[in-house]
């Protein structure tokens, strides 16, 4: 077998990757791997180098039509009358399936989104993580007894699927970015119709296969590849599915919820950009704090919605934080994520192409470049890798600061004191989250009541649980993923009146 791509010396991959990219993908509709109607197929490229992997199929508007129809039989049958109880199991078993193949869906998710081979492995363990949690969920969807005011009246509430629900996600972390949703989805006893990012699509087909391998009943996970339009589109607007849960950019969002309200006004959940507001206050461990807040722009090489892409450092500690960001950043390894850099590549030349763009920006406004700014050449250049960079300023109208980068580049600013503080944390179209360091348990709590964002770290960036509630506000979106709260947007509640005389 030959793999499809070429490896940094010394690298080997596994067989049971070589074998996962020596065929061309197909759709996954009813439990079976299928042509798609139109015959179409496009390729997906390592970014590291700019060689295609494989190609997979494009999906078009008769297979969604097709996967809809067998999503709805299942829907009222084997997976809808099974109990939570089974249903859980299932879950539980491809969590684990995760798990045992934890290497090889490294590998892949490495090769076709660039991301170093330990943040795939930490991403697809937390993936498995979810479909654990959520296995737990299956047997606990219930409704309540509702006291109304007439006593001869018994009334009670039933949580019932939304149907089939569509999902459509973002190439920025592929297997966890559908493993937020997929577990909650079938936990309450939807059946799914996945759209995984074009860029992107390997470890979603790989769950595939582990889902049929857990018992999953056919139908219930149909896997329909393809680009937003035509495969995207026709999800959105089809009559027949009842839900969609997106994860991507605003742009994309608005086009979901003007097809949810021109079709079926179909049930819509967003997760969209962010522009995260970072701050050190002067009397936070100030060590601790530039490392979280170098990993929280950088990790991902940036590509990531929570990047905390406005640092706020109050005035006594700015030179230090400065300096220490720049000593940190220019230490920071940029190489083929099979060899374990600190920053893979970006997802693609387009990408890199608008950070790029964004830099310019940033300096034709008059930001100070502190460290980065290059694309890098050499052996590394038929891939799309750029240096780590940082700019300082002291305007928050710049582009740099206002609009989502989605790259590796922070900008640093200073502040003064609170009160100049919270009106700049605020400034912004977006709300995922945000980040505080401080000693001060007042300061800490108060930022967390002021700050507009769905998320609010406190001495400590970017953790996240499948526990813990996810999501925006603002135009970061709306509804929230993972916890308690997801089953909210997964379930409808039916009132049951009974007439007890
Ligand atoms: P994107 O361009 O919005 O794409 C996201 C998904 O939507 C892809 O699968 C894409 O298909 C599909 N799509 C595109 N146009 C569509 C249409 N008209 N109808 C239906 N589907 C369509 O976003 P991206 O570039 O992949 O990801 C980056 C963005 O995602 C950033 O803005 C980031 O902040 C956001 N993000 C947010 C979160 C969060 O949790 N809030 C997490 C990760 C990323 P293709 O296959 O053609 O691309
Ligand atoms: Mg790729």
């Amino acid at each position: 077998m030959v793999a499809n791509t070429t490896v940094p010396a010394g690298v080997t991959l596994r067989e049971d990757t070589l074998a996962f990219l020596n065929n061309d993908k197909q759709l996954l509709i009813n439990g079976e791997w299928v042509a798609p109607a139109e015959g179409g197929s496009m390729p997906t490229l390592n970014p590291a180098n700019g060689e295609t992997l494989l190609n997979f199929a494009i999906g078009t508007q008769a297979d969604v039509d097709k996967a809809v129809d067998v999503a709805r039989r299942a829907l009222h049958g084997a997976w809808g009358q099974m109990t939570g109880d089974d249903r859980g199991r299932i879950l539980w078993k491809i969590g684990e399936l995760i798990e045992a193949n934890i290497d090889m869906l490294a590998e892949l998710e490495t090769l076709d989104s660039g991301k170093p081979l330990e943040s795939s492995k930490g991403e697809i363990s937390n993936a498995a993580a979810q479909f654990r949690y959520f296995a737990g969920w299956a047997s606990k969807i219930e409704g309540s007894t509702i006291p109304v005011s007439n006593p001869d009246e018994l009334v009670y509430t039933i949580r019932e699927p939304m149907g089939v629900v569509g999902i459509i996600t973002p190439w920025n972390f592929p297997l966890l970015m559908v493993s937020w949703k997929l577990p909650a989805a079938l936990a309450t006893g939807n059946t799914v119709i996945l759209k995984p990012a074009e860029q992107t699509p390997l470890t979603a087909l790989a769950l595939g296969n582990l889902a049929l391998e857990a018992g999953l009943p056919p139908g219930v996970f149909n896997i329909i590849t393809g680009p937003g339009d035509p495969t995207g589109n026709a999800i959105t607007h089809h009559m027949g599915i009842d839900k969609v849960a997106f994860t991507g950019s605003t742009g994309v969002g608005r086009k979901i919820m003007a097809a949810a309200a021109n079709s079926n006004l179909k049930r819509v959940s967003l997760e969209l950009g962010g522009k995260s507001p970072h701050v050190i206050f002067a009397d936070a461990d100030l060590e601790q704090a530039v490392g979280d807040a170098q990993w929280g722009v950088f990790y991902n090489t940036g590509q990531e919605c929570t990047s905390g892409t406005r640092l706020f450092v109050q005035r006594p500690a700015y030179d230090e934080i400065v300096e220490r960001f720049k000593a940190l950043t220019g230490e920071m390894t940029v190489g083929n994520g099979l060899t374990n850099p600190d920053l893979g590549p970006m997802i693609s030349e387009r990408q890199l192409n608008t950070v790029m763009g964004y830099i310019k920006a940033g300096v034709d406004e008059g930001a100070e470049v502190i460290t980065g700014a290059e694309r890098i050449g050499g052996d590394l250049a038929n891939g799309y890798f750029l240096q780590p960079t940082v700019f300082a300023h002291q305007n928050d109208s710049l582009t740099i600061v206002r609009e989502e980068i989605f790259g590796p580049v922070q900008t640093i600013t200073a502040f003064d004191d609170w009160d100049d503080l919270i009106p700049r944390v605020n400034n912004t179209v977006y709300g995922l989250a945000a980040g505080i360091w401080t000693s001060n348990l007042k300061t800490a709590h108060r930022f967390a009541a002021a700050t507009q964002a769905g998320t609010i770290w406190i001495n400590g960036y970017a953790k996240f649980d499948p526990a813990a509630p996810f999501g925006g506000m603002k135009q970061s979106g709306f509804g929230r993923e993972m916890g308690k709260d997801v089953l909210e947007l997964y379930t409808q509640t039916k009132t049951v009146w009974v007439g007890l005389r």
